[in-house]
């Protein structure tokens, strides 16, 4: 390397030699003549100055500039020796050339130099691709420019011209600066200066560079020369190094940023319905990470809730797994079961589940008292047997389980369900009445279902009773009794005097006898549901049949989707006992809600396995169901649209499960081809706020069956002026039903309530019972009208006020807000809290029809 003067490094750098000199001088050199010889180490000197005192600035030869203007002031000694102060403007340049260009330019500078210049459309994802392949990428140090008019030219090319030292900058730079001001450089440099700023996206993979360029620097720290420099001494050699480090580096970061093993994947077996909690157990991780998972899927559930299927496998899924679905009904299929067909070969004999059926008011509920020696059929409200019903009747003979089912037609699904845990029915016909269309039915269902008939003709003791007529019109129907060559048993029996009812007893004893009924005596017991309904201080009460096996306090029990443990059982008379055997009605407590009446009774050895089994089949009713409504919401459009058809919407709500689901399929019976009913919500229970403005949205009539409206559904009522009914006997809704589809009744209120009382408290009359001490809280109590008990919205009592008292005078009226003293005839079983409405039957203008 050659020295060259003060006076030579001038010319080489564009500079007077005084304004050299002075920088020299401030870069603490000790020149101050022209012909002065500038060593190596002398020019690093002044560049490292210059570098400090100017601050970073990029200047290369091709493409791509990310500038940026900085302002800063300078220091300079004029050279009259005078300081001043001048603004600098630094720009900050960075370029990454190609490879391709770089090599080119290296051996043959000075042709290759005036190509480096990428165009500006280059993209810069070639750039920086070039870039991480094998080439250059290099941030030039500071290009200082003063503004100032002296400085102009000079600092710009006092850097790249320092040869033969190493040069601090790219090759192609050096040698467009070699080649002088009109060089590649300056092209560039002006083109740069005009360029607006590039995109972001180029600034990005431009910083990217600049980060490999800063984690490269380290590595290739052995390439520097001397401090100052924050680039390698020569580029070409930097190259070489930074393209070998980076490959290196490059195909590091492949094995470096691998995975350190595969993911396992495992496969889940996923059946119909499983908790969050047995999921995640399965798949080996954490709970919380399924309902994590199951959140961002939008379902929350918590770790003993159970999902179903396909969310199960969306979550297994999702969590790098493979699910399986388990084959349907394999949940059920996992409950340990003794069906009954099983379990009876090696069973006992068991008394035969016996169910009353026939036409309404032959007689059926006033036999089944007869038998059990009570009047069930006096309390009942319009005579009707509203509920299922079970009792076990000891005979001399043995005993006979009697299921009593109403027998109005709508019944009929309840019916069915009656049929299908009935070992023998009853088939009662009054024999002044003959086959009636219930009777056919019944006959029917009794056929489908397998189970023997013993027909009873009953009413034998009326003058009109025809039991020959009875015989031949039930012979059409192929039930032919015994004495014409048949199989059936037919007995003439009087409800009311008796009369051959031990031979109806007998009769059944013997038929049971036919079938060999056996059942069971120990084991998990299995039964079915015969009637279901919440009571608010005792939760969910159901009546069961137990079929087989033993029935114990503190099962675990599955009954349809519902599920618990046996809290508390007892049987038909009320009494509290411990178990129950098979062809046993008992009523206990413990479930978590309500299953249908008809709906299978299983215990469970598990908690777990019932409730998940128990989750799966609410699912599945859910779904169902919304899939009804939604059909029950959007057909009065389609009806609308059709234009002829008469569409009723209706908000049902009744007291008990029976009864709900026999109104239902009665009225959805009673729907034709130009009048439906539509029923757009059920249930079980008084008529909330809910029921009603979903009646005030659909435009629906409400009927409450033996349950009121709670205060806030009132309010809503009264306020949108909706069309709430109240009813006591099926009947009368299916009449007003029919009525309201034939457009002969106008919906109208026909029970208008006058008062209602509350009872505070129970005193003990010796001269008329039970005195409730009340309040009136709606309306006026009077004396000599009907009146109902309500528990919880729900009608438990009607009759008629046996006393109506204040402070110990008999009064006939009492208004709102005063306290009084009601005796209800008949009725003992009052309760504070309790509520006492007085109604009146209101004339409902029916211009056609009745
Ligand atoms: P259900 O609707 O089939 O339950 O019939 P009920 O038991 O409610 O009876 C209807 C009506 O028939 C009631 O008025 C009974 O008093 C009457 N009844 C029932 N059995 C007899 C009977 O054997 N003889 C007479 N004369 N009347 C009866
Ligand atoms: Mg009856």
């Amino acid at each position: 390397m050659s020295e060259v003067t003060v006076e030579q490094l001038a010319a080489d750098v564009g500079a007077t030699v005084e304004r050299l000199l002075t920088q020299m001088k401030e870069a603490g050199l000790e020149h101050e003549k022209p012909d002065q010889v500038v060593t190596d180490e002398e020019k690093q000197q002044l560049l490292a100055f210059l570098k400090r005192s100017h601050g970073e600035s990029a200047d290369e030869p091709a493409q791509i500039t990310l500038k940026r203007k900085r302002l800063s002031t300078l220091k300079m000694t004029g050279t009259q020796g005078r300081n001043k102060t001048v603004n600098v403007e630094v720009r900050k340049k960075r370029t990454y050339i190609k490879r391709g260009a770089l090599e080119e330019v290296a051996p043959q500078p000075e042709e290759a130099a005036p190509e480096a210049p990428v165009e500006e459309g280059t993209s810069p994802e070639t750039v920086a691709e070039t870039a991480a392949d094998t080439a250059v990428e290099s941030a030039t140090p500071a290009q200082p420019e003063p503004v100032s008019e002296p400085s102009e030219e000079k600092p710009k090319k006092i850097i790249p011209d320092l040869p033969p030292a190493p040069a601090p900058d790219a090759p192609g730079g050096e040698h467009a600066h070699r080649r002088g001001p009109k060089g590649a450089h300056e092209k560039q440099k002006e083109r740069d200066e005009a360029r607006p700023k590039r995109p972001g996206a180029v600034r990005r993979e431009r910083d990217k560079g600049a980060k490999w360029q800063k984690d490269l620097d380290p590595l290739s720290s052995s390439s520097r020369v001397g401090p100052g420099f924050d680039q390698p001494v020569s580029v070409r050699r930097g190259t070489v190094t930074r393209t070998k480090v980076l490959s290196k580096v490059m195909g590091q970061d492949k094995h470096g940023f691998a995975r350190p093993t595969a993911p396992t994947v495992r496969e889940v077996e996923v059946p119909e319905s499983i908790q969050v909690g047995e999921l995640a157990q399965r798949l080996s991780v954490k709970s919380g990470e399924v309902i994590k998972t199951l959140m961002k899927m939008g379902v929350m559930a918590t770790v003993n809730q159970s999902i179903d299927q396909d969310t199960a496998v969306l979550a297994v899924e999702e969590l790098g797994h493979k699910a399986v679905q388990a084959a349907p009904q394999s949940v059920e299929d996992t409950l340990a079961v003794v069906r009954p067909a099983e379990a009876e070969a090696a069973g006992e004999p068991r008394a035969p589940v016996v169910t009353v059926m026939g036409h309404v008011d032959h007689g059926k509920t006033s036999l089944l008292d007869y038998i059990r020696k009570s009047r069930v059929a006096t309390g009942e409200a319009g005579g009707i047997t509203q509920h299922i019903g079970a009792y076990r009747v000891k005979t001399e003979k043995g005993e006979i389980t009697f299921l009593d089912t109403p027998g109005h037609a709508a019944f009929t699904a309840m019916r069915a369900r009656g049929a299908k845990c009935t070992d023998i029915v009853i088939l009662v016909v009054a024999a002044d009445d003959g086959v009636m269309p219930q009777t056919e039915e019944a006959i029917l269902h009794a056929r489908a279902a397998g189970v023997p008939l013993v027909v009873a003709i009953n009413k034998i003791d009326r003058e009109d009773a025809d039991p020959e007529r009875v015989r031949n019109e039930l012979s059409q129907r192929e039930v032919i009794s015994e004495d014409w060559g048949g199989d059936t048993q037919f007995l003439h029996v009087s409800a009311h005097t008796g009369q051959g009812v031990e031979e109806l007893l007998d009769a059944i004893v013997l038929q049971s006898e036919l079938l060999e009924l056996k059942a069971p005596v120990e084991g998990p017991a299995q039964g079915v549901v015969i009637e279901s309904r919440v009571d608010k201080g005792r939760g969910p009460v159901a009546t069961l049949l137990v079929q087989g096996g033993a029935l114990n306090r503190g099962d675990v029990i599955l009954a349809g989707a519902c599920f618990g443990r046996v809290r508390a059982m007892q049987d038909e008379d009320g009494q509290q006992i411990q178990s129950a055997g098979p062809s046993t009605p008992v009523e206990i407590l413990g479930l978590n809600g309500c299953p249908e009446a008809g709906d299978d009774v299983l215990v469970v050895e598990d908690e777990r396995k019932a409730r998940e089994v128990a989750d799966f089949r609410n699912t599945r009713d859910r779904s169902e169901k919304m899939a009804q409504q939604a059909g029950a919401k959007m057909d009065p459009f389609a009806m609308l649209a059709a234009g002829e058809k008469r569409v009723l919407n209706i908000v049902l709500k009744a007291d008990v499960r029976g009864s709900l689901e026999a109104l239902q399929s009665a009225i959805n019976d009673i729907s034709t081809d130009e009048a439906e009913a539509v029923i757009v919500t059920s249930g079980v229970g008084g008529i909330s706020e809910t029921d009603a403005s979903l009646a005030h949205a659909s435009g629906a009539v409400i009927f409450g069956f033996n349950v009121r409206a709670e205060a806030g559904a009132r309010k809503l009522i009264e306020k949108e002026g909706l069309d709430l009914r109240y009813y006591s006997v099926i009947y009368d809704i299916l009449d007003d039903v029919k009525k309201m589809l034939e457009g002969m009744l106008d919906p109208e209120i026909r029970e208008e309530i006058i008062g209602t009382a509350e009872v505070r408290d129970v005193f003990r009359s010796p001269k008329y019972g039970n005195i409730a001490g009340c309040m009136v809280i709606e309306g006026n109590v009077k004396r000599n009208q009907p009146i109902r008990v309500l528990r919880d919205d729900v009608v438990i009592y009607e009759g008629e006020l046996e006393s109506l008292r204040r402070f110990k005078e008999d009064v006939g009226e009492v208004r709102n807000g005063m306290e009084c003293g009601i005796g209800v005839k008949n009725y003992n079983d009052v309760k504070p809290g309790d509520k006492i409405e007085v109604y009146r039957s209101v004339e409902v203008a029916r211009t056609l029809g009745d």
